[in-house]
């Protein structure tokens, strides 16, 4: 029984060996028809057999080329025309504009095959690529993709690449950053003022001044790295020097993965995240004996370890070294310097020599980030490799800006079914940073193709994406609380709406009180969320500052907790702090710059300090981090906390005052950090579950969403949602976008839309 079908695909389908994959599986299936290019992605007709034409949909399906991703596929029957052969046409319509961009992608086995093989004509070419492989996000400055509207457009092709090129059965057909030995981009090496040092193989010379003990500034793909020898504890402490970096781990790149089993604790899963095609920054536990300087990653449990993703990754690590930092280049919390003269005034003073090349680099994106739970990837940082993957949603409607948060911001446009979330931009508190949030949107816009009427805002009033939106002339401006953005981006990144129950726990969020919110439990869909029960307020003395010093935390909780008692406790942090615990606590009594936080994240904080762990922070989060480390011995007791029933507004305030008493107790018991660390994540997780059975009893509501930066603990996370789920609730955690405030513009857009319907 013949049969014809027309089929129009959508998703990421263009520049990625569609049409030569859909040529040859037509073909292996002996179809006949033909397939070409539009504007909304890949459209093709086959015709044959019945049989052979369900083999080659579950091929579609099943194995299309590596770096596409299919959205939809709308499929018609047509009549019968007999043609005998199957022709890929040129598209007319290769003008039009695409809306599916494919992010960067590491090189490939195949183009690594050739980079290291002598007979190839690109043996060692830095530059090596393929349709299945390269840089195509962080090149891309206009759309259509093609070559003119890319970096590459400095570089003409030599007739051989120009064959390639243009012959839709070859591997580099239509691959835009095509280049070899003669037609395409090449490194060079500068000294330390910009001065090319002559020699005949940079990559060669770069290894020796590495082993050297040289820090090295490296350009890759969506910036430059600082790199040096990471088991040269004289060089790495070097680079922490001159980084004004004290303790935060730097990340590492090793050969392959047999170095990383070497140096790091790795399960199965783990093993396929850190190979897979997005060659990500894993978290991987030390292994003992690692053989790496001890300044890589000071004090902590934990390597953030990556495989090699470009060739001239793969060149620079062939046997030399077991391992090289490589740290993004910036200048502490500042954005990753993408450009050479950017290079050579901003990494100066820090970088000895230059491993640069004349391919530029458009977009910037740092290395994504991830660390596992469960067996499942859990992304810290979502950037390089990941962007511009689009999301799909559960809804059309307006398209919409959402401008995020401020620490670890993102931005997010939503086009039709899907959303876009940008690559990580960071820290606004950063006049850099703040350049470059708007340069994104502006280039986001244009190669995503939105027009958005819609933006959506923190309301945080000193947010400085808070102070962009406001300023901007969109035709709505939405204003979305910060937690609930957090909660509603869960349940969006697994395509479903409420009722649900909100478990938001961070750091910091604007309340609808004016008080600092940050342990949020909610009941709440995409249009309405009510707070149902949060942690008992305390004071934040000193503000800002209580954020990055533990210690006052650590002072606010004993005194909500033991009052007047406070000074007569013999707890050695009250003795090491002895003349700023009167002054706070005068200032508290006060109200002198001492908000009023339900921040989960201060708690973690505050437990840290009296634990002993860490009394100031030199980074972001740090306190946290090492409280979660500290457990070595896992059990299962608890803290002891109250639950109270309110009678009007929210119905739970849960306090820890019983909590701190007993972890006093076990202080001044000489318990070790260890133990206290485990009990306190144990009653964490309790609350967690306790609240949500309390709501679930009022509201029959059975789904749970958790999200908030407080969720990058992994401890926390799998024991709650563990508990959850033994209770029989439904529980979504992230695993698109980052649990931390880097997912909150994705919460923000759908929220707005949801807005924009209630209205119209
Ligand atoms: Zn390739
Ligand atoms: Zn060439
Ligand atoms: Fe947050």
């Amino acid at each position: 029984m013949l049969k014809r079908l027309n089929l129009q695909i959508e998703g990421i389908v263009q520049g990625v060996g569609f049409r030569p994959f859909v040529y040859s599986t037509a073909r292996a299936c002996g179809l006949s028809g033909w397939v070409l290019n539009n504007s909304r992605g890949v459209e093709l007709e086959i015709e044959g057999p019945e049989k052979s034409l369900s083999k080659f949909l579950s091929q579609l399906q099943e194995t299309p080329p590596p770096l596409s991703r299919i959205i939809s596929v709308r499929q018609k029957e047509t009549p019968l025309t007999g043609d005998n052969t199957f022709i890929i046409y040129e598209s007319k319509e290769l003008a039009d504009r695409v809306p599916f961009i494919s992010p960067d992608t590491d090189v490939c086995d195949d183009c690594l095959r050739e980079l290291f093989d002598p007979s190839d004509r690109r043996y060692c070419y830095p530059f090596i690529n393929c349709t299945n492989c390269g840089p195509r996000f962080t090149i891309i400055q206009d759309i259509p993709y093609d070559r003119d509207r890319t970096t590459m457009r400095a570089f003409t092709m030599c007739p051989e690449c120009g064959r390639e090129y243009h012959d839709p059965l070859d591997r580099r057909f239509h691959a835009q950053p095509i280049g070899c030995w003669k037609c395409g981009p090449s490194l060079m090496l500068l000294d330390k003022d910009g001065a090319e040092v002559r020699d005949p193989d940079p990559v060669l010379k770069t290894i020796e001044l590495l082993a050297g003990g040289t820090i090295v500034a490296i350009k890759g793909l969506g910036g430059f790295h600082l790199a040096v020898d990471a088991t040269s504890e004289e060089a790495v402490q070097r680079l922490r020097e001159r980084k004004h970096r004290e303790e935060k781990p730097f990340a590492i790149m090793v050969q392959d993965i047999e170095k990383a089993h070497q140096v790091c604790c790795i399960s199965p899963s783990e093993e396929q995240i850190l190979s897979s095609k997005l060659k990500p920054i894993l978290l991987l536990e030390k292994r003992p004996g690692h053989g790496m300087a001890e300044a890589v990653a000071p004090g902590n449990r934990y390597f953030g370890i990556m495989l090699p993703y470009m060739p001239v990754h793969h060149l620079l690590l062939q046997g030399r070294f077991d391992a090289l930092v490589m740290t993004s280049a910036n200048i502490t919390d500042e954005p990753i310097t993408k450009d050479n003269h950017e290079a050579l005034e901003r990494l100066r003073g820090i970088a000895d020599y230059f491993l640069t090349h004349n391919r530029d680099i458009h977009v910037r994106a740092d290395d994504s980030i991830l660390r596992t739970a469960a067996g499942k990837p859990s992304i810290l940082r979502r950037s390089r490799g990941m962007v511009p993957l689009a999301i799909p949603l559960i809804e059309d409607g307006p398209d919409v800006l959402a401008c995020g948060a401020e620490l670890k911001n993102t931005v997010c446009f939503t086009k039709g079914i899907v959303a876009f979330l940008s690559q990580y931009i960071g820290d606004m508190e950063n006049a850099e940073t703040d350049r470059i949030f708007t340069e994104s949107i502006h280039h986001l816009k244009n190669i995503l193709e939105v027009s958005p009427e819609v933006i959506a805002y923190d309301l945080h009033p000193g947010y400085r994406a808070t102070q962009y939106a406001l300023d901007q002339k969109y035709a709505r401006a939405v204003g979305v609380q910060h937690h609930f953005a957090h909660v509603a981006a869960c349940l969006a990144e697994h395509g479903i709406d409420g009722p649900a129950i909100g478990v938001a726990f961070d750091g910091t969020g604007y309340g609808d009180d004016g008080n600092i919110w940050g342990s949020e439990f909610f009941t709440f869909d995409y249009s309405r969320y009510c707070r149902r029960a949060h942690f008992a307020y305390v004071a934040l003395p000193g503000g800002d500052a209580a954020a990055r010093e533990p210690y006052r935390m650590a002072v606010s909780y004993l005194y909500a907790t033991f009052k007047e008692k406070l000074p007569g406790l013999r707890l050695p942090l009250l003795q090491k702090y002895a003349d700023r615990v009167q002054p706070f606590m005068a200032m508290i009594d006060r109200g002198v710059n001492s908000p009023l936080t339900s921040s989960c994240g201060r708690l973690f904080d505050a437990v840290a300090s009296l634990a002993g762990i860490r009394d100031v922070m030199s980074f972001e989060g740090q306190a946290p981090m090492e409280l979660e480390m500290a457990i070595d011995a896992p059990h299962d007791l608890l803290y002891g906390y109250q639950v109270a029933a309110q009678t009007s507004g929210t119905d739970f305030i849960i306090s820890f005052e019983p909590m701190i008493t007993e972890l006093v107790d076990d202080i001044c018991s000489s318990k070790a950090a260890s133990f206290i660390s485990c009990r306190f994540h144990n009653t964490i997780a309790q609350v967690i579950a306790d609240i949500c059975g309390r709501l679930r009893q009022q509201e029959g509501i059975n789904l749970v969403a958790l999200s908030g930066g407080v969720f990058q603990n992994m401890y926390l996370l799998t024991r709650a949602v563990d508990l959850l789920r033994s209770k029989g609730f439904t529980v979504m955690t992230h695993e698109q976008v980052p649990t931390n405030d880097s997912g909150i513009s994705l919460g923000q857009a759908v929220i707005a839309r949801r807005a924009c319907k209630a209205l119209s």
